[in-house]
């Protein structure tokens, strides 16, 4: 898999608003957020896409819906609510090709159009 921002981010070669780390998951905020929460939530390991996550790691792929319900806490989201996005390939409109999570959260949200 070809070396991504993120993985600079993870071996702290590039800077970010990191809010939580951990020996298998980092989660940094988004640099062009979407929302007042906007965070991602990233595995340490290089998985290209939602399609390249094998069944051996589904325990980690909990673990980070598991990251992402502690930050909304931390952030004072959780009861107000939020959004979790995985974007993959082209129609999914994901930019970044190393598997990652949006927490979207501290405003109303619109629902999902199909557009
Ligand atoms: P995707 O479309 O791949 O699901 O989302 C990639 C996200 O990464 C975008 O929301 C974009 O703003 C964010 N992003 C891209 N480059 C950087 C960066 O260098 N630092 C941070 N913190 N976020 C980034």
């Amino acid at each position: 898999m070809a070396e991504t921002i993120f993985s600079k981010i993870i071996n702290h070669e590039l800077p970010a608003d990191i809010v939580h780390e951990d020996e298998e998951i980092i989660a940094f905020r988004d640099i062009s957020p979407q929302a007042p929460v906007h965070v991602l939530i990233v595995p340490r390991v290089e998985i290209a896409t939602v399609n390249d996550i094998r069944p051996e790691q589904a325990e980690l792929i909990g673990k980070m819906v598991l990251t992402a319900q502690k930050i909304a806490a931390d952030e004072g989201i959780a009861e107000d609510g939020f959004r979790l996005v995985i974007n993959c390939n082209r129609h999914g409109c994901q930019e970044v090709f190393h598997l990652h999570m949006h927490l979207v959260g501290g405003r109303q949200l619109r629902g999902i159009s199909a557009g």
